[in-house]
């Protein structure tokens, strides 16, 4: 063993001072996310590709995202391995609690403000530790960080985006592999928008979430061929996961704050509202106790705290972007505000404990071991996995390699790095 660490060491010294990095062993890695993709869509849907991904290497039963179960802040607990208080993209909105402004999910993506706030994307980290990287759509991967930005990268335009469409799905295959092939990228995180799209628009349990699920499926075999054929199946590892899951909409005996007695919009100073289960309100001076009052009681299925009482296990009150009073309904109900805005049959941003919140998590590639089922663990630990596997130390954050470090196969020629 100590001649074998000997070795390894060696090899390390070998490189460390070269001025550019040399053709390694390192392995490529491509993180895939299909958003809102819950753990269990592959059991009412055949799923051949996802099936034999399991079969060839990794699956967890599922995962547990960190709350609030929004598609930007979890896509950056993927990249950064942290709580979403402790790395401050709180929400899918921008938003300025004086001028009462806030941006949508996609103008939000280019407000580098939004997320450079302390927390070094994996992207970042990688590139200042000598290795390329590529985002196609991934959330997170239109802002500057500290100066700097993802080497490769294309973004999504408006909300107009064609989010369904299966041929542009293969083409943003066809260009990652390009990125790894021609231009020699590392890493690269691909993101797709579905089936989060028809879970929100026909419910998680109808027949065109199942269609769509059939053809992510199609989607991951047409993803495993390309890597096949672009001869990266030695030296490519993939990972494919997703932010959160899908919860009914229930429409009967919904929670309307306007409709709240003794409660008024007369008292809050900002509101965030109207978006899913979730609520953040800012009293006016002095009104914070009226406000809590009022609404704590207001309706069975509406949770409300003041932001220190919030159960600690939820990591989302340690901000100072949290406001004052946090909102969330119980599965199922989401929260109107001043009118009925909220329309969709299906939403996420519940309690991440609920089983319609978990996700999906599956690995292969030379790194990983062939047909392991592991249990459930929370999507914080994946960083530190992302950063093993591209052999980068990782900035400080709340995972741990312990959880997945058991996925990893003996002989997978990762060096012996203390991350
Ligand atoms: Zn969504």
């Amino acid at each position: 063993m100590f001649f074998f660490i000997s070795l390894v060491a060696a090899s390390l010294a070998l490189t460390a001072g070269a001025p550019t990095r040399q053709p390694s062993t390192r392995h490529k890695l491509l993180l895939v996310s299909f958003d809102g993709f819950r753990w269990n869509y592959d059991q009412d849907v055949d799923t051949p590709n996802l099936d034999g991904m399991a079969r060839d290497g990794v699956k967890a039963r599922y995962i547990t995202p960190p709350f609030v179960t929004q598609t930007s802040p979890i896509h950056f607990t993927l990249l950064t391995g942290k709580y979403i208080e402790n790395h401050g993209v709180i929400h899918n909105m921008w938003f300025n609690t004086t001028t009462g402004q806030k941006l949508s999910y996609y103008k939000t993506q280019g407000v580098s403000d939004w997320w450079d706030n302390g927390s070094l994307p994996i992207w970042i980290t990688a590139q200042k530790q000598g290795l390329k990287t590529g985002s196609l759509y991934f959330p997170g991967g239109n802002a500057t960080y500290q100066g700097d930005q993802v080497n490769v990268k294309k973004v999504e335009k408006s909300f107009l985006h064609p989010y369904g469409n299966e041929t542009e799905w293969r083409q943003n295959i066809d260009t990652v592999m390009r990125w790894f092939t021609e231009d020699q990228l590392d890493f690269v995180a691909l993101y797709f928008g579905e089936p989060d799209s028809t879970g929100h628009k026909f419910g998680p349990e109808s027949q065109e979430r199942k269609d769509m699920v059939r053809q992510v499926d199609q989607t991951v075999g047409y993803l495993r061929q390309q890597i096949k054929e672009s001869s990266l199946t030695s030296t490519l590892n993939l990972i494919i996961t997703s932010d959160h899951g899908m919860e009914t909409v229930i429409k009967k005996n919904e929670i309307y704050l306007s409709k709240v007695a003794n409660f008024s919009f007369g008292d809050i100073q900002f509101e965030l509202l109207d978006y899913g289960p979730q609520g953040l309100l800012i009293p006016k001076p002095g009104k914070l106790e009226t406000v809590y009052e009022a609404l704590k009681n207001a309706h069975p299925k509406l949770n409300v705290y003041k932001k220190e009482e919030l159960p600690p296990r939820l990591h989302y009150a340690n901000n100072a972007r949290i406001t004052p009073l946090i909102l969330y309904g119980d599965p199922g109900y989401v929260i109107h505000g001043r009118l009925k805005l909220q329309f969709n049959k299906g939403e996420h941003g519940f309690d991440n404990e609920e089983m319609n919140m978990k996700t999906i998590f599956r690995a292969m590639g030379p790194a990983f071991k062939r047909g392991l089922e592991v249990e459930p663990f929370e999507s914080v630990n994946i960083y530190a996995l992302l950063c093993k596997l591209l052999e980068i130390t990782p900035e400080p954050n709340d995972g741990s390699l312990n959880v997945t470090q058991k996925m990893l196969a003996t002989n997978a020629g990762l060096a012996l790095l203390s991350v």
